[in-house]
């Protein structure tokens, strides 16, 4: 957990991020936080209205001009990703960082009711979709000096926990995912891969899989940021395969 990492401005000068679920919660934060610290912004999202308000408050704030592309997990086919790739491979010829943060909570549900569309739904959205994605992104990659992967992980996919059903196991397989690739690419020192687990966090996912809890007092998006920086930054090099934090437990 890097929370209190002061990053350099530019920090990701002439970097090219793609930054998945880019239109709200912590992927708007990250996309936001990435571009005023000189990356250039792929923002992918299934809302385009969200991601076209993102793209304007990045303008407004003078970043790097952003590109959007909208993408839905649910029903992306493999000619998608790789359409995706063709697409960003003649408007940039190289991507340096790439967020996985998109992610759907299905329902907190026993198990026995559990709806296998649902669950298929969440495997698709949290881990299926990412894979391929990845996988067609590999060559964008491999044309970075130091290309930083990072998949987002929660504490339901390091310990498991009663009703969280697909969201907990598709968050596991994610880890897996980290570990089987971060060693395949051990020999290869351009491109690092980890996880990383945000903590409660302020968003609606939370509030939807909380719906009790006081919001205020859980930190903000933007209060994270500092780890997401560190991670997608040139000051992680070195780092693969590793499970992290974007904040301290809480009391
Ligand atoms: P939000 O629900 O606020 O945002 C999720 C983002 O993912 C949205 O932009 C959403 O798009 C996008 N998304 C969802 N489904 C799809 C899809 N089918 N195709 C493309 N994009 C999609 O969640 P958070 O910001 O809270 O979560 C971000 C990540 O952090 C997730 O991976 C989540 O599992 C993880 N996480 C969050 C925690 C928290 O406390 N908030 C704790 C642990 C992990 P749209 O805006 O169109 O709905």
């Amino acid at each position: 957990c890097k929370i209190d990492y002061q990053p350099a401005p530019n920090l990701l000068a002439n970097r090219i991020v793609l930054v998945t679920g880019a239109g709200d919660g912590i992927g708007r934060a990250a996309a936001l936080s990435y571009a005023q610290h000189g990356a250039t912004v792929i923002l992918l999202g299934r809302t385009i209205a969200k991601l076209e308000r993102v793209y304007d408050e990045i303008e407004a704030a003078g970043g790097p001009q952003p590109a959007i592309f909208p993408l839905n997990f649910e029903g992306a086919t493999l000619k998608d990703f790789h359409d995706m790739a063709e697409t960003l491979d003649k408007e940039f010829g190289r991507l340096d960082g790439l967020l996985h943060n998109a992610g759907l909570l299905g329902r907190i549900t026993p198990f026995d009711q559990y709806n296998p569309e649902l669950w298929q739904q969440v495997m698709q959205v949290n881990i299926n979709g990412p894979i391929w994605m990845t996988q067609a992104l590999l060559p964008l990659l491999q044309q970075s000096e130091d290309a930083s992967v990072i998949f987002t992980s929660s504490s339901v996919g390091r310990k498991g926990r009663a009703y969280w059903g697909a969201y907990s196991v598709s968050k596991f397989a994610t880890e897996g995912f980290v570990d089987v690739l971060a060693d395949e690419l051990a020999n290869q020192s351009n491109i690092r891969v980890n996880s990383l687990n945000p903590g409660a966090t302020r968003t609606q996912m939370r509030r939807t899989a909380f719906p009790g809890e006081d919001p205020f007092t859980l930190r903000t998006p933007e209060d994270i940021m500092p780890t997401y920086l560190w991670l997608m930054g040139p000051d992680s090099a070195g780092i693969s395969g590793d499970k992290l934090d974007a904040q301290p437990p809480r009391a």
